[in-house]
């Protein structure tokens, strides 16, 4: 297959003007300015005005819905309510999941594939519930990390919740496209004895150990005090333990104090940190996904990203799911920080948006770069703005922030627009 477009975006940093990708199989065989003996006279598909990039990575997403927000609610479902809260807000979210049929799940699931797809996506890690939605995941075209994602705050139940995860993690088979990984919710919602022997399984198996964190002020109260909302929540919803000791500090130290604050493990969210809590995540050499648009939703304070950078922390963006997102784009999530965050260039965005996202979800394949030998995962998008400066036009992609015309995974098209 031989693609053609006005702009070709090798990695974050190189931009082509007339450019081509030649793919063999599975890999990149070719790549650069074109020319017709550069491709042996191929019959190449010209996407004319468009710009051809690595595929998009979106590091943290929950497919299985429920798509409520940005999307058509389950059958039978209304939308969410107007909320006060982020606890207004999950108990409403809880609700409508005891009440889902089980082939709601899949049929969310499955959607959530077609929509990453046609974001140009193709790698994603989703937290989702391995028995009731395997069969999609087993079937799906994107490269994936498919999480399974445990609560349970009863530090005396952690061995049978344990198990369970072992058991339910090995209902679908791995490959080169499908990696597994553990995810316990949130501190607030786990143990710490059960934390510690998924990530114990995670080091062990040498896949990624994903997990909320930080992200709810309240979050704080609850960790340093053992009070505050998200008790009362947690009482609410019969998730709260007589057993559970609040571990009297911030989630980074309560992480580092357990030992689950280091490689493989990534941290979803870390909207509310404290400089300690920057310093000591800096050293870990862990990795942290911002959400943005789900952040907006949910009308948390400026997200301190800009300083985990500068101290080389791998920041990555996600999605989140639909019940907090219109979309689950990652150009939206990029241009979400344009809008509001200054001073990051559209460069770096590129590199969150990709290599960053690789990095925090372990990928091993070589991929993030359309060079010769590299995985053949590409993505195409419409670019009607003509420019000679790269920074201009990864901004004008990055605003525009158009669905793909192509999606492309190991050299087979997942999607046409
Ligand atoms: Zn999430």
């Amino acid at each position: 297959m031989l693609l053609r477009s006005k702009y070709l975006l090798i990695n974050p940093e190189t931009l082509v003007e007339n450019g081509f990708v030649c793919v063999k199989g599975d890999k990149i065989k070719s790549s650069g300015k074109f020319s017709e003996q550069e491709c042996n006279g191929e019959k190449a598909i010209d996407l004319g005005e468009t710009v051809i990039m690595p595929g998009l990575v979106n590091p943290h997403a929950h497919l299985e819905g429920p798509e409520t927000y940005g999307g058509t609610p389950p059958p039978g479902e209304k939308r969410l309510l107007p909320f006060q809260s982020f606890t207004d807000w999950a108990e409403q979210i809880i609700t409508m999941r005891q009440r889902m049929k089980p082939e709601v799940f899949i049929k969310t699931t499955d959607h959530g594939y077609a929509l990453l797809a046609a974001n140009g996506i193709t790698f994603v890690g989703d937290h989702s519930h391995i028995a009731r939605t395997k069969n999609i995941h087993a079937n799906a075209k994107i490269r994936r990390v498919v999480f399974e994602e445990v609560t349970d705050l009863n530090p005396l139940t952690a061995q049978q919740r344990f198990d369970e995860v072992r058991r339910n993690v090995k209902l679908i088979k791995k490959d080169k496209f499908l990696g597994i990984g553990v995810a316990p919710h949130a501190p607030y919602t786990v143990s710490a004895e059960l934390y510690k022997k998924l990530y114990g399984f995670a080091k062990q198996q040498n896949i990624p150990f994903s997990t909320h964190l930080s992200e709810l002020k309240e979050e704080r109260e609850l960790l340093t005090k053992g009070k505050g909302k998200i008790r009362a929540y947690l009482k609410r919803v019969g998730r709260d333990n007589y057993y559970w000791r609040h571990p009297g500090t911030t989630s980074i130290q309560y992480m580092a104090k357990i030992g689950v604050l280091r490689p493989p493990s990534f941290f979803v969210h870390c909207n509310y940190l404290s400089n300690k809590d920057i310093t000591i995540l800096a050293k870990s050499g862990a990795s942290v996904v911002f959400c943005p648009n789900s952040h907006y939703f949910f009308g948390h304070r400026n997200h301190p990203f800009r300083k985990l950078l500068k101290l080389k922390v791998n920041v990555a963006l996600g999605t989140d799911g639909l019940g907090s997102n219109e979309d689950l784009s990652i150009l939206k999530e990029m241009k979400f920080i344009l809008d509001h965050y200054p001073g990051v260039t559209p460069t770096q965005l590129l590199r969150m948006g990709t290599i960053n996202g690789l990095k925090a979800l372990k990928a091993t394949a070589k991929l993030g770069e359309l060079k010769p030998g590299y995985c053949a995962d590409i993505a195409a998008f419409p670019l009607k703005h003509k420019s000679t400066k790269p920074e201009h036009l990864k901004r004008v992609l990055i605003e525009t922030s158009p669905k793909s015309i192509i999606t492309v995974v190991a050299g087979k098209i997942i999607h046409r627009g």
